[in-house]
């Protein structure tokens, strides 16, 4: 009988011979991708600290991970990984320049996009795998000190925390600054109830995102004038703003609407969804809307990411790597219990997510409220299946059936 390997099923050939241990085999194919996945990849990622070009991964490389874990918003994948192997090549560039070279400009990212649409996680999942530190912070936290500048500094405390106090780590390191619309001066057209305006976390934001030296405490919170400090170079630090920007797209439809009449075509105003008006932006709506012209110019790449449909709830449920249902049926499998979800039980958990308007954030919420009665009594359905239907979202009570151990 033919050797098989035990890994991807693929029968002995004299082009891929099999390597037969005690209890199990493997072809030549898959030690050649594991050696890739264990070792190559490995030394990119080494080497990517170290910034050597040859080894920085290309953006189709970046983008590959990021579809690992993130579903959809292809577009923003693109950007994202565009982005950061940019910014390694710039690091390096300057790193080794010689001084007549040009000098490549700091290109960081602004995320437009629904809360819950996926744009922390993009920054979580890159800094993760280039083994980066992260640092994720709220720009409305900001707004509320009374002496801001203070405040921005310690998102680079919270970076330098983040890389076990190892300052070269620090300023290499991935800052991700949410709710960046919420920080927008106010502007005629929109009635936000702030009190502060946000221009001047604006003015210290920009400071430390164009790249300069800041002085952060060790400990974060206020300076004290004898407190130790300790100097960062935020020059190689990636600096991503996220935000939803409601009301945007209403800018963006008056400056779109206001085009195509001038163009003598019929008005495209109605005819264009939010997802499809927000890709349009440009740097003049921002401002509109009420971002410094500063600031703007030094978020070089735009990305807009769309509301999330039923279907990429869908798929967020079940595909990702470390989907939450994965992450589930490996919980009942460890009680030696087989779970299963229907598709229609899976809809129905996206179409509640849709309804809270909390994006994708709401599914891990959801599922939790269906499954906490069912994992009490885990331990007592050794060897069952459990079965979620469309019904079990409701009554939360699963269908059971037996099952035979299978020897
Ligand atoms: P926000 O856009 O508000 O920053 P997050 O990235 O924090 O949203 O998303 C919250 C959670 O929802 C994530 O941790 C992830 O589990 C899930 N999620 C959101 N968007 C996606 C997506 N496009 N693909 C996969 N999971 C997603």
């Amino acid at each position: 009988m033919k050797k098989v390997c035990n890994f991807c099923h693929s029968k002995e050939s004299a082009e891929n011979r099999i390597i037969a241990g005690k209890d199990a085999s493997i072809c030549e194919s898959c030690v050649k991708s594991a050696y890739e996945l264990l070792f190559i990849k490995e030394d990119k990622k080494r080497k990517n600290n170290n910034i050597d070009i040859k080894a920085v991964f290309t953006p189709k490389e970046l983008k590959n991970i990021l579809d690992t874990y993130v579903i959809g918003q292809e577009r923003a994948k693109k950007v994202f990984s565009v982005g950061v192997y940019n910014h390694f090549k710039r690091i390096f560039k300057n790193e080794t320049k010689k001084d007549d070279d040009v000098e490549i400009a700091k290109s960081n990212i602004l995320l437009i996009g629904p809360t819950g649409s996926g744009k922390t996680l993009l920054a979580q999942t890159m800094a993760k795998f280039l083994d980066v530190p992260l640092a994720i912070t709220d720009a409305t936290s900001l707004t509320e000190a009374g002496y801001v500048g203070e405040d921005v500094e310690n998102i680079l405390t919270r970076l330098y925390n983040a890389s076990n106090q190892d300052i070269e780590k620090t300023q290499r390191g991935i800052v991700f600054i949410d709710e960046i619309d919420k920080i927008a001066r106010l502007g005629e057209n929109r009635s936000i109830t702030r009190d502060v305006s946000g221009e001047g976390v604006q003015q210290a934001l920009l400071k430390i995102i164009e790249g300069s030296k800041v002085n952060i405490s060790a400990k974060g919170g206020r300076k004290h004038p004898n407190q130790d400090f300790i100097e960062i170079d935020t020059t190689n630090i990636l600096f991503v703003c996220g935000g939803a920007f409601d009301g945007l797209a209403d800018i963006i439809k008056q400056r779109v609407g206001k085009k195509s009449l001038g163009f003598g075509q019929e008005n495209r105003k109605a005819n264009l969804d939010d997802n499809k008006l927000l890709s349009l932006v440009e740097p003049d709506d921002l401002i509109h809307y009420g971002l410094i012209p500063e600031l703007i110019g030094r978020l070089h790449l735009i990305a807009t990411l769309n509301e999330l449909s039923r279907e990429d709830m869908v798929k967020i449920l079940t595909e990702p790597k470390n989907s939450i249902i994965k992450q589930y049926i490996k919980l009942f499998e460890i009680d030696g219990v087989e779970l299963k979800f229907e598709p229609d039980a899976l809809e129905e958990i996206a179409e509640l997510a849709i309804k809270r308007k909390t994006g994708a954030r709401g599914l891990r919420t959801i599922l939790e409220e269906i499954m906490i009665d069912i994992m009490f009594d885990l331990p007592e359905l050794k060897d069952k299946v459990v079965v979620i239907t469309k019904e079990t979202i409701k009554t939360k009570k699963p269908t059971i059936l037996e099952t035979k151990k299978i020897a």
